[in-house]
């Protein structure tokens, strides 16, 4: 299916619902908003609903105050879409055989996507937001610095600031599109970077105290436990990024975020290049991209590192 099929169900239809996984961050809530606003600016009848809430960092991009939570839907829209999420689950409170919609779609970059959707546009791009770009090209929807800023954010956010492995000329094509349409580079990376609470810092702090490595030093890990966010006044928004501390240590391979929660453990993957760490996520019934990838786990602290320590080993 192509961006073709897509293009087809967006002219045809009025209203749209859309989403994006549960702990959103950049190119989520990035993606959904840029969507919604080019949707919006052509007359169609747009709603954002999340499982989770818009993180605090992201609060300053345009109508993120339009963005609603929900346990459930109760009533119907022509139209579900899906942006960044690789399978259905991740949506939190979107069932297979009860979409709330005519029809079910699916825009994702993540290469472990399972096609959930009726119709599916994923293909291997930086960020969701550069297919969101795409769609709007094609609809000959004309930027504004609104959406711009949404784009620019959720690029800049994915790519780590313009320094992973997913970042090409095409994303500096992009990106400077949206500078151009009236992004303001210095402005979101402000809001992004420098708005910083205490409580993150301290909570940094706990964590980076459990940080720990195999003997071999190729894969280190830190481990966030609920506790340590009622010490600091934080939340899980705030763990954001935290695993790069352990994935800068020269000669580590993977990174391992082991962070506590009311379903389990969600563990977060990160690779320097040698393990494809989307295949180790897999395995656990999880997925992502070759560099970053995650999947929820139950049973307990030891127990859980165990198994995923010796997982990573077994892909070194
Ligand atoms: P993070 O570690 O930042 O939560 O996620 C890294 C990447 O892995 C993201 O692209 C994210 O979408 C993906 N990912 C994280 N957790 C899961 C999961 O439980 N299931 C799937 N399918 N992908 C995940």
């Amino acid at each position: 299916m192509s961006i073709e099929d897509i293009l087809l169900e967006i002219r045809k239809r009025e209203t749209f619902l859309i989403t994006t996984h549960v702990n959103p961050e950049g190119d989520a809530i990035g993606s959904s908003l840029a969507l919604a606003l080019a949707l919006s600016s052509i007359g169609k009848k747009v709603e954002v609903i999340t499982q989770d809430p818009v993180p605090k960092g992201l609060k300053f991009l345009p109508s993120s105050d339009t963005i609603k939570q929900a346990k459930s839907i109760d009533r119907r829209f022509d139209a579900v879409i899906t942006v960044d999420c690789g399978d259905l689950e991740r949506v939190g409170f979107l069932k297979i055989d009860n979409i709330p919609g005519d029809i079910l779609i699916n825009i994702d970059h993540h290469v472990t996507n399972k096609g959930f959707g009726a119709v599916n546009f994923v293909e291997d791009a930086v960020a969701s937001a550069q297919l969101i770009y795409d769609i709007m090209k094609r609809l000959n929807i004309s930027l504004t610095p609104d959406i711009a800023t949404c784009i620019y954010t959720a690029i800049m956010t994915e790519t780590g600031s313009f320094r992973y492995s997913n970042t090409t000329s095409e994303t500096f094509k992009i990106a400077q599109e949206m500078v151009s349409a009236g992004a303001m580079p210095w402005n979101i990376a402000e809001q992004i970077f420098n708005r910083n609470n205490i409580g993150r810092i301290k909570l940094l702090g706990l964590i980076l105290e459990s940080l720990d490595r195999s003997d071999d030093g190729k894969i280190s890990w830190i481990t966030v436990k609920e506790q340590m966010y009622r010490e600091t006044g934080t939340s899980k928004e705030d763990v954001e990024d935290f695993i790069n501390f352990p994935r800068s240590i020269e000669g580590v391979e993977v990174a391992i975020l082991f962070r506590e929660s009311n379903q389990g453990w969600k563990i977060s993957l990160r690779s320097n290049g040698k393990v494809d760490v989307s295949n180790m996520a897999l395995e656990f019934g999880g997925g992502g991209h070759s560099m970053a990838a995650g999947f929820f786990i139950q049973g307990g602290h030891e127990e859980v590192k165990k198994r995923v320590v010796n997982s990573a080993r077994s892909f070194l």
